[in-house]
């Protein structure tokens, strides 16, 4: 999230209640990561469990199959490749 669009404290509800679901679109959790997840298509067997685990929502998927990394959500921690009963993820350092 760029400074701009954040929000000064005169803005925020009492209280710091979060009134509405589906906030959590609007924080870009992409900007933390400094490592970034890279699979190895010939060897996911598109089991999906990356995809259950994911806590940001950022694998992508299509008719059951795992497509790729939603890299605006995530955040590089790393847990679908610790997940990953093939292996077939690694974390490489992000080029900033
Ligand atoms: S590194 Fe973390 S946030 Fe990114 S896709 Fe894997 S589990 Fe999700
Ligand atoms: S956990 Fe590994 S094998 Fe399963 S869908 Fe994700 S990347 Fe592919």
């Amino acid at each position: 999230m760029s400074s701009e669009s954040k929000k000064g404290w005169r803005k925020i509800p009492i209280g710091g209640v979060i009134a509405q679901g589906g906030t959590a679109r609007e924080y870009k959790t992409g900007e933390w990561r400094n490592f970034i997840p890279v699979r190895d298509k010939g060897k996911c067997i598109n089991c999906m469990i990356c995809w259950v685990y994911c806590p940001d929502f950022a694998i992508r998927a299509d008719q059951g199959q795992m497509v790729g990394f939603d890299l605006n959500y995530c955040k590089g921690c790393g847990i679908c490749t610790t997940v990953c009963p093939v292996k077939c993820i690694k974390m490489e350092k992000e080029q900033k």
